[in-house]
């Protein structure tokens, strides 16, 4: 089964030139001309990425990347024009799982669909060779938090946590190392990979997020300590 993308872009011309250069490499390709068009495609037709541009008519990109964030996991790519534009999506405040910033190359979007939808596989993979339902699980468990290895489930007070796949990354990474002392950059590389381009801003939103999630008091974490200058720490 070729995987499906949606292509979210109002100017025509561009529109085209990625259905045509996507379909070309064997992707099925659904496109969208506006942001409630976005959101009813992407819920009928579940794809396994979204293109999104940010600049479009009725409802922005921004909007429809954080719709989509509370229904669904499937991988976005935005495609940003404006300097504080690709300010947002750097802090991924939306959710986007990578941005490209136009003008951009067909050569270097391929290549970010490529990435993306392996690490999809890949997770997929994981979710597949999990063993049966009933088997004793692989945990790390600290006080009232805990983490479920092969099920990428993750129980605090005893309640199933939303995750997003790179909270959970994240999540594990940190708890694995327990006490330790973690740079940005080196959990940036850990969790998103060394080709990873966004930044280690991107590390300390999503140490925000999962403060709101594990935290008795996210203004005031105990779980998640800051290390000032340098990173964080896993206190269990
Ligand atoms: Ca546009």
């Amino acid at each position: 089964m070729p995987d499906r993308i949606l292509v979210v872009e109002d100017e025509v011309a561009l529109r085209e030139t990625l259905e045509y250069n996507l379909t070309r490499q064997g992707y099925r390709v659904t496109t969208a001309k506006d942001g409630p068009r976005a959101l009813e495609l992407a819920r009928s037709e579940q794809p396994d990425l979204i293109l999104l541009d940010v600049m479009l008519p009725g409802l922005d990109g921004f909007e429809v990347c954080r719709i989509l964030r509370q229904e669904t996991n499937i991988p976005i790519l935005m495609l940003t024009a404006k300097v504080d534009e690709i300010d947002k999506v750097v802090g991924l405040e939306v959710g986007a799982d990578d941005y490209l910033t136009k003008p951009f190359s067909m050569r270097e979007l391929l290549a970010r669909v490529k990435a993306l939808l392996r690490r999809v596989r890949m997770l997929r993979q994981e979710l597949a060779t999990a063993p049966t339902p009933g088997a004793p699980s692989q945990q790390l468990q600290h006080d009232d938090l805990v983490i479920d290895l092969e099920r990428r489930e993750v129980f605090y007070r005893d309640e199933l946590l939303h995750l997003k796949p790179k909270e959970y990354d994240l999540l594990r990474f940190l708890a694995e190392n327990r006490g330790k002392v973690l740079s940005r950059d080196r959990i940036l590389e850990e969790v998103w990979g060394w080709d990873y381009n966004g930044g280690t801003r991107t590390v300390d939103v999503h140490v925000r997020w999962l403060r709101e999630k594990v935290e008795p008091e996210p203004a005031n974490p105990v779980r998640i300590v800051t290390v000032r200058g340098i990173g964080y720490r896993f206190e269990g």
